[in-house]
């Protein structure tokens, strides 16, 4: 058994950021959640040296299974099952079997169950925090103030719809589809898991969700919760395994649905399994988001925006605003603000409560971040990274910059999914919204200026599923969320976010 504890204080201690990287709205639901999970000091976290997969309600051995690793110590945390056809087969089974009970099952009962799942995951909210920040390396105050509370809301919301459903679609009598695959990345384990499930549930869905194979404890803690709450066996499945497993997911014939969230190479690759088949589907891909600062902005705000919109999670957010475009005039000046900002924000033990930045998820993740900054300094130059030491066990990349980036540079263009940021300039709004949009990518960008006419002129033309206003990063289960053009379609969230599991 691997025990850890988390030595933190009370969330709502330091609810107050202190302008540390605080994140979205983290008092309200830190102060929310303090009531109900236990004080941290208590809090021990098992893991057990071997995990099966959970399927009909079960956790299920296999012949092969694989390690998963803490990236911020390498030391092996747990093996878990790699799931083969074998598997594959008997969970969708198992959800297939299960579907029409389910589906019969008013709505208003089926809340109940997400409630409870909401209840649960609120209850067990610091165990899960302190395991999602041991498997994926994330600063604990992220999981413990962003990413397990947002999952959790994310079940209270969609139970609230369960016996709503045709208020979201006026003039029809919604039908859930039936089994659903759903293939989920390692930058927000629990919560994306949530945003999978729970809409696909409470329309009446059943689900065979896979995560990612670097971070698949928290998922598994959920089929405890599921088991917890008596979820009736095969409503929701989860099985563990690789980029194979995936692919054996999504291409089974006795799938309907197919719910995707990763990288847009995997992504095209899924469409074309997909297309021939009567399988719906969607995708939630990658991103190559601007973060625009006009000269009338709160420069000091504009600065707490571009970090939070880069380093929050280390960069590895698809919607991460890793392109800022900054008006000319005022370039020298925002430049000399964030890199001092940047100094101030602390690399390490992601355990750490004042941790900003912790690990980089995997060695593979740390490799490709350290490819494009060695394409970088050779085609644009003008790197600056944060100082300081990082530990020397663990996969570590500091924060950092190119400044003077033109829109062909490939750090300009390709995805990184770390903590690099393109700095690029405009002149006019016009250029600005050009640069914004010279991408195939379209998730979402961020307005910085104290004029209102000018944000609504600029979201207007920019080509993003999302655009924030005066900040950055912000989730909310209420609001749809998703792409253009290469970052995907369809929407997660909002009663928008039922559209996919609705016939
Ligand atoms: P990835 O595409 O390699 O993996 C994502 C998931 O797909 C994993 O669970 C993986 O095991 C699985 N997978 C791999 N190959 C598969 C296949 N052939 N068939 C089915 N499943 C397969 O991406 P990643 O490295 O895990 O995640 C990073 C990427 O995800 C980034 O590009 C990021 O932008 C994107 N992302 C997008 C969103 C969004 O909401 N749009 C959210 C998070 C991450
Ligand atoms: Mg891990």
């Amino acid at each position: 058994m691997t025990t850890a504890t988390n030595g933190s204080r009370t969330a709502v201690d330091d609810a107050q950021g202190h302008g540390r990287l605080a994140g979205p709205p983290v008092s309200e639901w830190a102060a929310a959640f303090a009531a109900y999970a236990p004080a941290p000091e208590s809090v021990k976290v098992e893991i057990a040296p071997a995990y099966g997969a959970f399927i009909n309600g079960r956790f299920v051995e296999t012949s092969a299974t694989f390690e998963t690793v803490n990236p911020a110590t390498e030391a092996v945390l747990s093996r878990v099952a790699a799931c083969g056809e074998e598997e594959i087969d008997a969970a969708v089974a198992a959800a297939r079997e299960a579907f029409p009970k389910w589906a019969a099952l008013p709505g208003r009962e089926r809340g109940k169950y997400l409630f409870r799942i909401a209840r649960r995951i609120q209850e067990r909210a610091r165990e899960l925090a302190i395991l999602e920040t041991m498997d994926g390396g994330k600063p604990i105050r992220e999981s413990r103030d962003v990413d397990i509370p947002l999952a959790a809301l994310h079940f209270f919301y969609y139970a609230g719809w369960a016996d709503k459903l045709k208020y979201a679609v006026p003039g029809r009598e919604p039908k859930p589809l039936g089994v659903c695959a759903q293939v989920i990345p390692w930058n927000f384990p629990l919560l994306m898991a949530a945003w999978k499930l729970a809409p696909a549930l409470a329309c009446g869905n059943t689900c065979v969700l896979k995560p990612a194979e670097t971070t698949p404890l928290t998922a598994l803690r959920l089929a405890e919760i599921c088991q917890e709450v008596d979820l009736p066996p095969g409503v929701v499945n989860i099985v563990t395994g690789a980029g194979e497993t995936g692919r054996l997911l999504v291409e089974h014939g006795g799938v309907d649905k197919v719910a995707f969230t990763g990288s847009t190479g995997v992504g095209k690759r899924i469409a074309k399994a997909v297309a021939p088949t009567k399988k719906r589907l969607t995708l939630e891909l990658g991103g190559k988001s601007a973060n625009i600062v006009f000269a009338d902005a709160s420069l000091d705000q504009a600065v707490e925006g571009i970090v939070q919109g880069i380093y929050f999670n280390q960069g590895h957010v698809c919607c991460a605003g890793s392109r800022v475009l900054v008006e000319e005039s005022v370039l020298g000046e925002v430049v000399e603000k964030l890199k001092h900002r940047m100094s101030t924000l602390r690399v390490g033990d992601p355990l750490d409560k004042n941790t900003d930045l912790g690990a980089i998820n995997s060695r593979a993740q740390l490799d490709r971040i350290e490819h494009y900054l060695g394409a970088g300094r050779e085609e644009a130059g003008g790197f600056w990274q944060s100082p300081g030491d990082v530990p020397t066990k663990g996969y570590w990349c500091k924060p950092c910059l190119f400044e003077g980036v033109q829109p062909s540079h490939v750090v300009a263009r390709e995805e990184i999914f770390g903590p690099v940021l393109a700095v690029m300039s405009f002149r006019t709004p016009e250029e600005a919204v050009a640069r914004a949009n010279e991408t195939p990518y379209g998730l979402a960008a961020g307005v910085w200026t104290d004029k209102g006419s000018k944000v609504r002129w600029v979201a207007k033309q920019l080509r993003a599923g999302v655009v924030w206003m005066n900040t950055y990063n912000r989730f909310d289960p209420t609001s749809p969320f998703g792409g253009y053009k290469e970052s995907g379609f369809g929407r997660e969230g909002g009663a928008h976010g039922l559209m996919p599991y609705l016939g």
